[in-house]
C-alpha cells in the first residue's frame, strides 16, 4: 500500500496549471503537497492540507474524488487520474497523529468566548479555525462524542471512527472545550449564551429530522428511518428480508450495513430506473457487490406488519415517472428503511427569538454565515440542506473569518 503511494505522487506531473486544485472545492494545493511528499517534507504537506482543510483525513476517505481533484487531473484524459486521495490519507493522518498546536500555531488567547453548536464538520471547522485566531472555543455536542454524521451516519467501513477520537485531542490541544450530551434549545439556549459572555455564537446543528412518505403503515414497529438506523444498527432486529427505499448515497449506507449486520436479503427500492438515481455510482456498484438486489421503478404505496405494497413507475411524455393504473403489488420484507433524505430539527429556532427560517425550515444565513439575528451564524447541512463534508468545510472557513470580524468590531 505505502509503495503504492510513493508510486502514485510519483505520476503527478507537477503542472503548471493544477487542473486537480481547480476542481477541489476547498483549492488544496495538490501539487505542492505532492511536490513536498516526493522531497520527504512530508511535515510542511501536512500543514499546508490541514491549514487550509482541518478535516482534511476525513475528505481523503469521503469526499467524491472522481467528480473533484481525481476527476478534474490531467493524467485522467488518457488513462488513471493521479489518485491524490491515497496520498492526502497518509499525510493527514501523519500530521494528525503529532498535531502539537502550541509549537505550530503560536496561539495568543484573545479572551472573547464562542459558543459552538455541534460537532460536525461544521463545527470542527469553526473551532479550529477560532481557536487558532485565539478565541477561548466551546462546542456544545447534543451526542456523547463529536463528529455528527461522521460518527453517527457514515458507518466504520467507509470512516473509521478512530479518526474522530484523534480530532477530538487535536481540538482539545488547541484548548477547545467539549460539553458533550448537552442538547442546545432545550436546557440552555442562546440567550443564555449572551447572558453568559459569550461573544458569538454558531449554529452547525445539521439535519437530524427524517424524511417521511407520510403513507398508511409508516407507524408500524418494522418500518425505520436510515439517519436512525445508521446512528446504532447493533439495536435493530430487522429480520431476514429488509428493503432499503431510497437511491442516494444514504440508502447505499444503510444497505451494506443491514449486510454487515447478517441480514443478506437486502433490496433497494429505486422510484426510477437504476441508471438516474443520485447517489455516486461507485456507492452503488459497491452497495451490490456486497450483495443488495435492486428493484427499480417503484414508488411504496402502503406498509404492511409482512411487506410493502408498490405501485410500478414509467416515464411519460415528458420524462417525468409517473404511476401504472391498477399496478399494485404486495412484496413481503420483514423491515423496511426509509432513507429519502433528511431536514432540520427546529429545537434551536423555536426557542429563540429572531433567526429567521426558510420553508424547508433550513436557517436563513447571508453568503458569510450571518443569520438575522446579531452574533448568530451558521453554516453546514442546517443552512443548505443535506450536503457534503467539503461543502461543510469550505463555507464555514469563510464563516469563521466572519465571525472574527464580527467579534473584533464589538
Ligand atoms: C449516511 C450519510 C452518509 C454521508 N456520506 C457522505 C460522504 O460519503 N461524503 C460526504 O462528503 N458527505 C457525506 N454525507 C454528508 C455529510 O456528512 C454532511 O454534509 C456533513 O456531515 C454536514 O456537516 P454539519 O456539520 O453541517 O452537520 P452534522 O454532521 O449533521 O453535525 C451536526 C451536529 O450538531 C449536533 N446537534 C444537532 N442539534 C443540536 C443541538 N440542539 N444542540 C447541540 N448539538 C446539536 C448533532 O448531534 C451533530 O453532532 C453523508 C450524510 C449521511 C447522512
Ligand atoms: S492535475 Fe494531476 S498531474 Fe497535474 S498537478 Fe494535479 S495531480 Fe499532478
Amino acid at each position: 500500500m505505502n509503495d503504492s503511494i510513493v508510486e502514485e505522487a510519483k505520476r503527478c506531473l507537477q503542472c503548471k496549471n493544477p487542473r486537480c486544485e481547480a476542481g477541489c472545492p476547498v483549492h488544496t494545493r495538490i501539487r505542492d503537497v505532492i511536490g513536498l511528499f516526493r522531497e520527504n517534507r512530508i511535515e510542511e504537506a501536512g500543514e499546508i492540507l490541514f491549514s487550509n482543510n482541518p478535516l482534511s483525513l476525513v475528505c481523503s476517505y469521503v469526499c467524491p474524488h472522481e467528480k473533484q481533484c481525481e476527476g478534474h487531473c490531467v493524467r485522467g484524459l488518457k488513462g488513471a487520474p493521479v489518485h491524490f486521495s491515497v496520498i492526502e490519507n497518509y499525510i493527514s493522518a501523519y500530521f494528525l497523529q503529532g498535531f502539537e498546536p502550541t509549537e505550530r500555531l503560536e496561539v495568543k488567547k484573545n479572551g472573547m468566548k464562542v459558543a459552538v453548536i455541534g460537532s460536525g464538520p461544521a463545527g470542527i471547522t469553526i473551532s479550529f479555525v477560532l481557536a487558532k485566531k485565539g478565541y477561548d472555543v466551546t462546542i456544545f455536542e447534543g451526542n456523547d462524542l463529536i463528529g455528527g454524521v461522521l460518527r453517527y451516519g457514515i458507518p466504520e467501513f467507509r470512516l473509521p471512527k478512530t479518526v474522530l477520537d484523534e480530532f477530538k485531542k487535536a481540538l482539545i490541544k488547541c484548548g477547545v472545550v467539549i460539553r458533550p450530551n448537552t442538547s442546545i434549545g432545550t436546557n440552555i439556549t442562546i440567550d443564555d449564551f449572551f447572558r453568559d459572555g459569550f461573544k458569538s455564537v454558531f449554529i452547525g446543528t445539521g439535519v437530524w429530522r427524517p424524511n417521511r412518505l407520510g403513507i398508511k403503515g409508516e407507524s408500524f414497529g418494522n418500518i425505520h428511518y436510515a439517519i436512525d438506523y445508521l446512528r446504532n444498527p447493533d439495536v435493530y432486529t430487522l429480520g431476514k428480508k429488509v428493503v432499503v427505499i431510497g437511491g442516494g448515497n444514504t440508502a447505499m449506507d444503510v444497505a451494506r450495513t443491514v449486510v454487515r449486520h447478517g441480514c443478506h436479503d437486502v433490496t433497494l427500492s429505486l422510484n426510477r430506473p437504476e441508471a438516474e438515481i443520485s447517489c455516486r455510482p461507485v456507492e452503488l456498484e459497491m452497495a451490490k457487490v456486497d450483495g443488495a438486489k435492486i428493484l427499480e421503478c417503484v414508488q411504496p404505496v402502503e406498509f404492511k406488519d409482512n411487506g410493502v405494497v408498490f405501485v410500478s413507475l414509467e416515464k411519460d411524455e415528458k420524462g417525468e415517472m409517473r404511476e401504472i393504473p391498477h399496478s399494485e403489488t404486495f412484496h413481503p420484507f420483514d423491515s423496511v428503511i426509509i432513507a429519502i433524505g433528511q431536514g432540520p430539527r427546529s429545537v434551536i429556532v423555536s426557542t429563540t427569538h429572531g433567526i429567521d427560517v426558510s420553508s424547508r425550515g433550513l436557517v436563513a444565513v447571508d453568503e458569510c454565515g450571518r443569520t438575522t439575528r446579531a452574533g448568530v451564524f451558521a453554516s453546514g447541512d442546517v443552512v443548505t440542506g443535506a450536503k457534503t463534508v467539503v461543502a461543510a468545510v469550505e463555507v464555514s472557513k469563510r464563516v469563521a473569518e466572519a465571525m472574527d470580524e464580527y467579534m473584533q468590531s464589538l
